[in-house]
């Protein structure tokens, strides 16, 4: 078995006792006239990896500085444990933070960087030598002890910047795009590490990443921001399934979005007129909204089928095109199929086969249909 497999999700968090350990009410913070957080209210429970995923420049940022202290709200609260933390300066706050640029000192081994924290508080030798030792245990860092940080690789010095996080045993722990310098491979397998360290400590992790994939490796529960506001907070299979407006639907992964008209509004399912899509497009579920009003219906790019023959069944959720690009990535193929109207539809299909001889190729006319549960229907 996969060892980046053994995550442990198991450990409770206070979510299931229903109350949160932070709450943020009604943030905003303006610099000058400029909301880059507006109206922000969110709960994270004790135990959790919450992840705050935005494009630049939408708000992450300055809201994990306020839940550190370094910057003050111009409305709103923030509690922390249950408290207010409006007049608790940062260093009084159980609360850590790590940066994007780790801020290890270079000329510091890699144990008096993770004891500094603790020598500042002015701990006991020994209690010192045991903590610095117990946490490079946790992050597999024993054997670098007397190293400094430029004799490390990337990943040995985000797991040193973690430990000095964490050493001084913080009830929260704010990551600021803890993963970004590394490469691909050595984040996936971080990612996982960083569960399972988060998982035995039972500190609550509030991440701020612009990597959709890893808010969705790393986290229970994620919050997209958008211009500094929330545009949705759910467990990552929600957000991704359920998107809740185009913005999200677009952001998270890829999608197909097309406009159409409700034309039948009936208890549990409905019609949309697409004359985009060319076609009518048939859900299983209904959604509140009147015949005749115009919304958008989006279909993820694995979940339309690609064949050579019409079938035999329904007209519906069936169009016709031609296949315009194929990107062959390894795991996956991506056809642009363009459709009667000149749009391009993405349609992803795994290569499960390694030699697949009857592969669609370029300018062949191809029809994508999709079932009855796939398509997500957007009003805003
Ligand atoms: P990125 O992913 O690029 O780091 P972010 O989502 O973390 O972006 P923030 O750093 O929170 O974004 O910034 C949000 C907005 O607030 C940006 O438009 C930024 O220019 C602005 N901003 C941040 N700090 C200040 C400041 N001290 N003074 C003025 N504007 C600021």
């Amino acid at each position: 078995m996969n060892a980046q497999l053994q995550v442990d999700r198991t450990l409770p968090t206070s979510r299931e006792q229903g109350e949160a350990y932070v709450r943020i009410e009604n943030v905003t913070k303006k610099f000058g006239d400029f909301a880059a957080v507006d109206s922000v209210s969110l709960e994270v429970y004790r135990g959790e990896i919450f992840c705050l995923l935005g494009g630049s420049g939408s708000g992450k940022t300055t809201l994990l500085r306020m839940l550190a202290g370094f910057e003050t709200p111009s409305a709103g609260k923030i509690y922390i444990d249950g408290q207010d933390m409006s007049a608790i300066p940062p260093y009084e706050r159980r609360v850590n933070m790590m940066f994007q640029s780790y801020a290890l000192f270079p000329h510091m081994t890699v144990e008096k960087n993770v004891a500094f924290g603790l020598e500042q508080e002015k701990l006991g030798r020994q209690e010192i030598r045991s903590r610095v030792g117990e946490i490079l245990e946790i992050v597999k860092m024993t054997a670098f002890v007397a190293r400094k940080p430029h004799q490390l690789s990337g990943g040995q010095r985000q797991r040193v910047a973690l430990a000095r996080a964490l050493v001084k045993r913080p009830k929260l722990l704010l990551l600021d795009e803890p993963l970004a310098a590394l490469d691909r491979k050595l984040r996936e397998n971080t990612q996982f590490e960083l569960i399972n360290i988060q998982k035995r400590l039972g500190v609550t992790f509030i991440v701020v990443t612009h990597d959709q994939e890893e808010a969705m490796t790393l986290s229970s529960r994620m919050g997209v921001m958008n211009h500094g506001r929330i545009a949705q907070v759910g467990s990552p299979a929600a957000i991704y399934e359920s998107p809740a407006t185009k913005f999200v639907a677009d952001f998270i992964g890829s999608v197909n979005m097309f406009e159409g008209r409700v034309t039948d509004a009936g208890s549990g399912a409905l019609r949309i007129d697409s004359e985009e899509l060319g076609c009518v497009v048939a859900v299983d579920r209904s959604i509140d909204c009147a015949r005749g009003a115009t919304v958008w219906t989006a279909v993820r790019p694995e979940k339309i089928n690609i064949r050579r023959d019409p079938g035999q069944g329904s007209q519906e959720n069936l169009v016709r095109g031609t296949v315009k690009e194929i990107a062959y990535m390894g795991d996956v193929s991506i056809y642009h199929v363009q459709i009667g109207s000149g749009k391009m539809v993405r349609v992803t299909l795994p290569n499960i086969m390694r030699d697949a001889g009857q592969r669609i190729m370029r300018d062949e006319t191809v029809y994508l249909s999709w079932h009855e549960s796939s398509p997500v229907v957007l009003t805003e």
